[in-house]
């Protein structure tokens, strides 16, 4: 059964966040999701790229900051900071779909995740550093039009404290640390690579329960060195622990079995003739 009006739905601003994209996007096809799968992409994304997207994404959208010159975003472009998170809430406006799951482009999914289409608008898993905030890597929302406006505004009128998208998110979306408990996503549907070490028996109880794994901070899989022959990561001044590698690997085979021979594709494309 397929679900035409709802969407697992990314960002990416330039080709390098593409690659987590399409491993984003392959990991939710091999695991058969029956949703749609949607992405915002600015002016920077190449054209080979968009080509190469639209082969794993049903819906490719370009999203530009200065296309819509109404006051709220005259008030956004005097903050250059907000620019990415001004990008991410245009996922409100996808309203050909009815309910949608956003995803960070790095995040990959480790098995079928579709339950999370039974939860409401806003709802989302605690942030690993302060769990009184959501983590804004993944979360359930209703694209409307009413709500994107009521966010530009909100944002043009108050800004973000932490100066992205969480913290907009956060103030705007206030009542989720205390209001309903079933808009709390449990923490296994994102999972930062980063935060297993914090809390290691509770890793160890429940890790293998992982369904969605986040590569949040500044180390993404991508920026890592592969050797595919070996099957690991060449670490380059981070310390990385143990399976905050082994997540790397996992996203990398992903890579390599799933991206990689569709980025060859359109390579032979374009040097045809
Ligand atoms: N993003 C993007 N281009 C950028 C930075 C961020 O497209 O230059 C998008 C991408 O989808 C990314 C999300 O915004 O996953 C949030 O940024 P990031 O994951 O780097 O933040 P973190 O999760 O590490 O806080
Ligand atoms: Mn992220």
């Amino acid at each position: 059964m397929s679900v035409t009006d709802q969407a697992f739905v990314t960002l990416s601003t330039d080709d390098v966040y593409c690659q987590g994209a399409l491993v984003l996007g392959q990991s939710l096809k091999n695991h058969r999701t029956s949703r749609k799968l949607a992405i915002l992409v600015s002016a920077q994304v190449t054209e080979r790229m968009r080509t190469v997207l639209s082969s794993v994404y049903d819906d490719v959208v370009e999203v530009n900051v200065l296309d819509s010159a109404d006051t709220v975003n005259l008030a956004l472009m005097k903050r250059p900071e907000l620019g990415i998170t001004f990008t991410k809430l245009h996922c409100w406006t996808l309203t050909q779909y009815s309910k949608c799951v956003f995803m960070d482009a790095d995040t990959m999914v480790l098995c079928n995740v579709d339950e999370l289409f039974d939860r409401e608008e806003l709802s989302a898993a605690p942030d690993s550093g302060w769990p009184d905030c959501f983590n804004s890597g993944v979360f359930v929302f209703r694209p409307s039009l009413e709500t994107y406006h009521r966010l530009l505004q909100y944002a043009a009128e108050h800004g973000s404290f932490d100066g992205g998208d969480q913290g907009l998110l956060n103030s705007f979306f206030s009542n989720w640390a205390t209001t309903d408990i079933s808009k709390h996503l449990p923490f296994i549907y994102n999972l930062s690579s980063s935060s297993v070490y914090t809390y290691i028996p509770a890793f160890r109880q429940f890790g293998s329960d992982a369904k969605v794994i986040h590569f949040l901070g500044s180390t993404k899989p991508w920026s890592c060195k592969y050797n595919p022959q070996s099957q690991s990561v060449t670490e380059e001044g981070t310390a990385l622990g143990h399976q905050q590698l082994a997540f790397i690997v996992l996203w990398w085979e992903t890579f390599i079995s799933s991206v990689l021979p569709l980025l060859a594709e359109h390579e032979n494309t374009g040097d045809a003739g």
